[in-house]
């Protein structure tokens, strides 16, 4: 899959990251990862410590799938209100799925402090605010139901988001405890973590081929060697859908700008992680060097040549929101990438499990905030293959109530 073109900040930010070798013989394993993106490094984290033997492959080289063009603000609020989310799936679900939202933001925190790569992670408030008058109400509605979930936050008004920031909107949810972090230097701070343990970790290893014999999965490389596995997370991101595909998720463009370093963000009331109601949403954030990165601007096609033919405007047109926004910080492109960004119909993420593939794991963390998906579901995944129960994983599985609708 044609996944993303451009040019990427994050791993401009770890020249000198680890190099792993390419598989040259025939292994066996209890548990193949396939993918070196941060979902599969979030696998390998918590299954380091599980007494197994763990092996990853990656087609590539580390982190260089979406996880380059991720922007990485964690967050748990998402495309979907839980307020809509609460309709579809009912109350105690989503209560659920909040609190494992929340841990799983936690455990990022956890996680980068246990690792020895600097993963720049920072605890971040969210002002997420109306786009228009006729989002407000929905906007209070979400609100009071964060309120009642015990989530840290305010409800601000216009005057009260005029003095804080150099922009106007109606109204705006202010909330505590979101975070962001460099996503490639957390993969890679991870499966550093996890080869450090035994993780036995190969670049350059593509799996182009896969059967199951004998209570085994066998995964053949494009190199002619073999993997023999008792269980198998396909982590591949969204290329993960040409493995096995999934008629709950699709894919849209976006399209996203790093600025140069900037000298003064005191007109950025707290470096606030910033996104809107609108769909699709601007959103934007700030990095450890005093960047700025916008994205958005998403565009129905799936066809990379059309999704790329329009970078050039979006680029331009991102640094033109962001001069609506803050007209005294002066920023000019340096780096600006368009990707293919999956979501799913109902606005969770998914493990597929599916009959032709026994003991496998699909992990589908599509959505807008799949870093915090991925690690959510990797410990589900986890502690289902090293505990053999982990009852909250029901919730992700593909088989759930609107997807049995039809
Ligand atoms: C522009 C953009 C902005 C985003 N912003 C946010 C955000 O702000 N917050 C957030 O939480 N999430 C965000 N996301 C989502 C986030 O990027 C993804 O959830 C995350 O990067 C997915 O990581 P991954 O490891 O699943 O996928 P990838 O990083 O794509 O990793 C999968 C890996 O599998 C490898 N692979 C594929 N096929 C094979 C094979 N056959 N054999 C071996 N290896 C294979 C690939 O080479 C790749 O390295 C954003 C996504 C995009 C595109």
């Amino acid at each position: 899959m044609n996944l993303q073109s451009g040019t990427y900040y994050w791993p401009a930010t770890f020249p000198d990251a680890p190099a792993y070798p390419a598989l040259d013989e025939d292994l066996s394993c209890d548990v193949l990862i396939v993918g070196g993106g941060s979902s599969g490094a979030q696998c390998a984290y918590y299954l380091a410590d599980a007494r197994l033997n763990v092996m990853v492959i990656e087609k590539a080289r580390i982190g260089s799938g979406s996880t380059s063009t991720n922007t990485a603000l964690l967050q748990y609020s998402g495309e979907k209100m839980f307020t809509n989310l609460v309709h579809t799936f009912g109350e105690a679900y989503i209560t659920r799925h909040l609190q494992l939202l929340k841990e799983a933001i936690d455990e990022i925190e956890v996680a980068s402090t246990r690792v020895s790569i600097d993963c720049e992670f920072n605890r971040r408030d969210t002002l997420y605010s109306a786009s228009c008058a006729e989002d407000v109400e929905k906007l209070r509605i979400e609100y009071e139901w964060l309120k009642r979930h015990q989530c840290e936050l305010a409800f601000w008004d216009k005057e009260e988001i005029e003095a804080k920031y150099p922009f106007s909107r109606e109204a705006a949810i202010y909330s505590c405890n979101d975070a962001e972090v460099n996503p490639f230097r957390l993969t890679h701070a991870l499966f550093d973590n996890a080869a450090k343990k035994g993780i036995r970790i190969f670049e350059n290893t593509e799996m182009n081929g896969h059967r199951h014999e004998e209570g085994r999965m066998i995964v053949s490389t494009k190199k002619g060697r073999s993997i023999r596995a008792r269980y198998v997370i396909f982590a591949a991101g969204y290329e993960g859908m040409e493995i096995r595909k999934e008629k709950q998720a699709s894919f849209v463009s976006t399209y996203t700008v790093t600025t140069n370093p900037v000298e003064d963000l005191s007109a950025w009331h707290n470096r606030t992680l910033l996104w809107e109601t609108a769909r699709p949403y601007l959103f934007l954030r700030t990095t450890r060097d005093n960047r700025v990165i916008i994205g958005g601007l998403d565009d129905n096609t799936n066809y990379p040549h059309d999704r790329d033919s329009k970078l050039v405007h979006k680029k331009d047109k991102l640094i033109e929101e962001f001069n609506h926004l803050f007209p005294d910080i002066h920023v000019k492109a340096e780096y600006y990438s368009a990707a293919f960004y999956g979501g799913t119909v109902d606005g969770l993420p998914l493990v597929g499990r599916y009959e032709e593939y026994p003991h496998c794991y699909f992990l589908f963390a599509f959505g807008d905030n799949g870093t915090v998906y991925s690690q959510l579901l990797s410990k589900l995944i986890a502690k289902e293959i090293a505990e053999g129960n982990s009852p909250d994983l029901a919730l992700y599985l593909q088989e759930r109530p609107l997807l049995n609708k039809d």
